[in-house]
C-alpha cells in the first residue's frame, strides 16, 4: 500500500507532469513572469468555469479577502460578522483594516456559520458578512442574502476552501461557491482543491465597478499608470502558477469527483459507528470535500488519533481553538463558554486524509483501523 498522507500532492503531479511541466517551459521560454499571457488564459478559462463575470488573480487567499474588504468603503470601527470557528485569516483582514470583527457561533451539523446568530449580531455598525463555506460546503446563502438585504449589508464569501461547490436556491438557480454574494475570495494554496505550486489566490465578483476598484487596489491602487486613486496593495498571481493553474483547472471536476467518492466511502464504512458523526450534507449545497470531518463523541479524540499515527494514517484537528478564544483577538467581548457549539466542535473534529488520490486499498485500511479503535 502506499504511505497514507493528508494531502498526497506528489501523485497527483505523477500524472500531469507532461502537461504541467510543458506549461511551466512556456513560460520559461517567454520570460513573462508577471501579469502574463497565461495569467490572462487562467483568468478567463476560470470566468468560463464559475460562470462569473470577473474573476482578478491576486497573490494569496488571504489578500484576497483583504483587497475585497477594502473596496467596501467601510471606515473604522464598523463591524463585519464572521465565524469564530474557522482559519484566521477571515478574522486577521478584518482586524488589519481597523474594522470590528463580530463572531458568531456556528451550526453544529454543518460547520458553517449560524444564521439564528447572524440576527442577532446585527447592529447599526453592521456593514458585512463574511460567511466561510468551511470544509467545501457552503452556507446557507440564500437567507444569508435574505439577512443582507433586509439590513444593506455586503456579503463577502470566504470560498477558499470550496472552489466548485455547487449552491441551489428555492427557485432552482443554481451557482458557484464564490459567485452569490458581493465578492468572493479563494485561495490556490498547494493543498487547497484548486492548488498551485506556491502561493495564488483570487477574487470573484459580478460587479464592475467593485471589480474595477478591486483590480486597482491589489495593483498600488493604480488605474492609470503612476497615478493612484486608491491606497492600495501589490498583490498577484505570477505566470508560473497560472500555467499549472490553467492545467489543473481542467480536471477539477475530477477531482472533486475523487473527493467525493473518498468521502462518500467513509460515510458509509462509518455509518454504524456510534462514536462517529459522518459530515452532513444540506440538501440545497454540493460539498467538495476539502476536508473530510468527523465529529467524535464519547471516545478521547486526541487518544484517537495518537492510536491512528501509530498505524501510519495521519489526521488533523480543524480547528482546534475558535477565534474568539485566540490570544491575539482576546477583548473583553469575548469568553469562554459564548460560542458552546464552535467550542465543543473544536474538541471534537477530526479530519481525516483527504485528497484526489486516495485509493481503495487505501480507504479499506483507513476505515477497518479507525471502525477497530473505536468499537
Ligand atoms: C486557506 C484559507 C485562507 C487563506 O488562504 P491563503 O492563500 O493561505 O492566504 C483563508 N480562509 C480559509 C477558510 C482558508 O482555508
Amino acid at each position: 500500500m502506499k504511505a497514507i498522507q493528508m494531502v498526497d500532492l506528489h501523485s497527483q503531479y505523477e500524472n500531469i507532469k507532461n502537461e504541467i511541466n510543458s506549461g511551466i517551459q512556456e513560460v520559461l521560454d517567454t520570460c513573462t513572469f508577471i501579469k502574463g499571457g497565461k495569467v490572462n488564459v487562467f483568468q478567463k478559462h476560470l470566468e468560463e468555469y464559475l460562470n462569473v463575470k470577473h474573476v482578478i488573480p491576486v497573490g494569496n487567499g488571504t489578500d484576497a479577502l483583504q483587497i475585497a474588504l477594502m473596496s467596501l468603503g467601510l471606515k473604522r470601527g464598523d463591524e463585519v460578522i464572521t465565524p469564530t470557528f474557522t482559519f484566521i485569516a477571515t478574522v486577521e483582514v478584518i482586524a488589519l483594516l481597523g474594522l470590528t470583527p463580530i463572531f458568531v457561533d456556528v451550526d453544529y451539523d454543518t460547520f458553517n456559520i449560524s444564521t439564528e446568530a447572524i440576527k442577532k449580531a446585527i447592529s447599526p455598525k453592521t456593514k458585512a458578512i463574511i460567511p466561510v463555506h468551511l470544509f467545501g460546503q457552503n452556507a446557507n446563502m440564500e437567507e444569508i442574502l435574505a439577512i443582507a438585504k433586509q439590513h444593506n449589508l455586503f456579503v463577502v464569501e470566504d470560498s477558499c476552501q470550496s472552489i466548485g461547490a455547487e449552491y441551489t436556491f428555492s427557485n432552482g438557480v443554481t451557482k458557484k461557491s464564490g459567485c452569490i454574494g458581493d465578492i468572493g475570495c479563494t485561495s490556490f494554496f498547494p493543498s487547497k482543491n484548486l492548488g498551485c505550486y506556491g502561493d495564488g489566490g483570487a477574487i470573484f465578483t459580478n460587479n464592475d465597478s467593485l471589480a474595477e476598484k478591486m483590480r486597482a487596489i491589489a495593483n498600488h491602487g493604480m488605474v492609470v499608470r503612476y497615478y493612484h486613486d486608491f491606497i492600495g496593495v501589490n498583490s498577484r498571481l505570477d505566470s508560473i502558477q497560472a500555467a499549472i493553474l490553467d492545467v489543473k483547472l481542467k480536471s477539477l471536476n475530477n477531482y472533486i469527483q475523487n473527493r467525493q467518492q473518498a468521502a462518500e466511502f467513509y460515510t458509509n464504512a462509518f455509518a454504524d459507528n456510534k462514536y462517529i458523526k459522518t459530515p452532513i450534507v444540506e440538501k440545497n449545497t454540493t460539498h467538495v470535500y476539502h476536508q473530510y470531518t468527523l465529529k467524535i463523541n464519547g471516545f478521547d479524540r486526541n487518544l484517537l488519533q495518537e492510536k491512528l499515527k501509530a498505524k501510519g494514517i495521519p489526521s488533523m484537528i480543524y480547528y482546534p481553538i475558535p477565534l474568539h478564544l485566540q490570544k491575539a483577538y482576546k477583548s473583553e467581548h469575548y469568553k469562554k463558554g459564548d460560542f458552546p457549539i464552535a467550542e465543543s466542535l473544536s474538541n471534537s473534529v477530526l479530519s481525516l486524509p483527504m485528497h484526489t488520490e486516495l485509493d481503495l486499498e487505501q480507504l479499506t485500511y483507513i476505515t477497518n483501523t479507525v471502525n477497530d479503535i473505536l468499537k
